[in-house]
């Protein structure tokens, strides 16, 4: 396969001509930018689980519990958009399931017109996708989309079958799954030759840690624009999980700034390493994450400038897959108002830190439960 480094700035699903173009400098998913400008914490992107439907059972999945067969009506559109319309800040919006295609239903009455209403604010938009569907859902997609993103954990079909439907609770056949597997990478493939951006995600977990080298080749083979890089925290449905060490992680992360392709932009983010360690070799390495071309470390979105929607119940909640429970509905109530009684909330304020030097506002809490309990981030400051 031929690798295609950059988006191509023409071909059908390019985004327009004039936006800002998505790049290590400009990342408007990264909470730190609203921070920088307004000086808090503010809601500037939204994120809406569009469906509980999918055709993959992944052993990681963050949302695995919530995966269903049948689905409910979706709350009324209408609502969805006066609320987003009143976002003061709004920059980007995120869908995310299950997978967002399943349904063609849910292609054509929800994300189309969410695209759309987006494109027309000038919104950027990510799609959380395994396009493991077939082709023609997604170039109905493309046009109005800034970032397809896709998870991509595997370096042959078997890998795909055995995370993918280990858990699916009926006999896939590995005949099924790998021509799974080839149409996910040639959608993969066409949808950036197109001229979209696609983001290819990996975790570190006991599957990937020790040949995250060849993921990376493949995704840069694949054309992406970006490989997404963060460890795997076991929780909800992913619980039971091997967990893999924090040298793991640390090694892994090491390997890929050795061995990575430097024409693709490398993201991390949910690392458990920060400027304030007191470990010398952690800072070092956040150090070299900071300075290397083509590489940033995005802190988390979730809690910090996102919430997260359930377009069945309405329900917000701070990420997809949080085991706190909803702090709010829309159906009641403003999203910048559920968003600013999360802000107080102390489970965030017990990592509401900020180091501008190290363009770094803390660990998300998956982080801060696993590595740091009964650390106070808030009495912190990156060593320089
Ligand atoms: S912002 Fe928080 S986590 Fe980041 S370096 Fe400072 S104190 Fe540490």
């Amino acid at each position: 396969m031929q690798a295609i480094s950059q988006q191509a700035a023409a071909g059908p699903f390019a985004p327009p001509s004039g936006w800002k173009v998505l790049n290590p400098s400009y990342d408007p998913w990264d909470p730190i930018r609203s921070l920088q400008q307004f000086g808090q914490h503010e809601l500037t992107s939204v994120e809406l689980t569009v469906t509980h439907l999918c055709n993959m059972r992944c052993e990681h999945c963050a949302v695995g519990d919530s995966l269903t067969m049948k689905e409910a009506p979706h709350i009324p559109m209408d609502l969805i958009f006066r609320r987003l319309d009143e976002v003061e800040h709004l920059e980007t919006i995120s869908m995310t399931g299950g997978e967002p295609t399943f349904s063609m239903e849910t292609v054509n009455n929800i994300l189309i017109p969410l695209l759309k209403y987006a494109r027309a604010r000038g919104i950027r938009t990510q799609l959380n996708s395994n396009v493991t569907m077939d082709y023609e859902r997604y170039e109905l997609i493309a046009p109005f989309l800034d970032v397809m993103h896709i998870s991509f954990n595997y370096t042959e079909a078997q890998d795909f079958h055995q995370v993918g439907f280990a858990r699916s609770g009926r006999n896939v056949g590995i005949n099924t799954t790998s021509r799974m597997y080839e149409r996910m990478i040639n959608n993969a493939l066409k949808l950036s030759q197109g001229g979209l951006f696609v983001s290819a995600e990996s975790m570190i977990n006991y599957r990937t840690y020790n040949k995250i080298t060849d993921i990376h080749r493949l995704i840069v083979e694949m054309g992406c624009q970006r490989h997404e890089v963060h460890p795997m925290y076991p929780s909800s449905f992913a619980a039971g999980l091997p967990a893999v060490t924090r040298d793991q992680m640390f090694e892994t992360v090491e390997t890929l700034l050795d061995n990575r392709n430097e024409h693709i932009w490398m993201l991390f983010g949910t690392l458990p390493f920060f400027s304030c360690s007191d470990n010398e070799k952690e800072r070092r390495l956040v150090r070299r994450l900071r300075e290397e071309t083509n590489v940033t470390v995005r802190n988390d979105p979730d809690g910090r400038n996102r919430i997260n929607v359930n377009m069945f119940s309405g329900d917000v909640y701070v990420t997809d897959f949080a085991s706190v429970p909803p702090f709010g509905n829309i159906k009641d109530d403003k999203l910048d108002h559920i968003f600013d009684k999360w802000r107080n909330h102390p489970m965030q304020q017990a990592v509401n830190c900020h180091c501008p030097a190290a363009s770094c506002c803390g660990p998300n809490l998956l982080v801060s439960d696993m590595f740091y309990r009964g650390t106070d981030f808030t009495s912190r400051r990156a060593i320089l």
